[in-house]
């Protein structure tokens, strides 16, 4: 008897997708490039002003410049919004919203 093929489960997939940082899923999926350990953009970007190693395996980054450290991982980002298309929904409508708002929040010159 052939052996069936199982999809992995969500809960199995999630701890990889998901950031430790906010636990969600990755939104804009950066790497550090030391470790290879993922975040979202945001979420690594705020965390490397006050902190100049890994959050997950303390791998010292770059000590004066830690953005130089990290770089966006697109494919780890498709994987998210292929597996969890809520995500992609989602963040696409937060987006929408956030520039809407800005849009409105700019001043309207004479
Ligand atoms: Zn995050
Ligand atoms: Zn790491």
């Amino acid at each position: 008897k052939p052996p069936t093929y199982k999809r992995p489960r969500l809960s199995d997939i999630n701890a990889e997708l998901t950031c430790i940082l906010c636990n969600g899923y990755f939104i804009d999926a950066t790497t550090i490039s030391e470790c290879l350990h993922s975040f979202c953009k945001s979420c690594i970007v705020k965390y490397l002003l006050t902190n100049k190693c890994c959050p997950i395996c303390e791998t010292q980054v770059h000590g004066t410049k830690p953005l130089l450290s990290i770089r966006s991982d697109k494919i780890l980002q498709d994987i998210v919004y292929k597996l969890i298309p809520d995500v992609f929904k989602n963040e696409m409508h937060r987006r929408r919203d956030y520039y809407t708002t800005n849009t409105e929040a700019v001043p309207v010159s004479a």
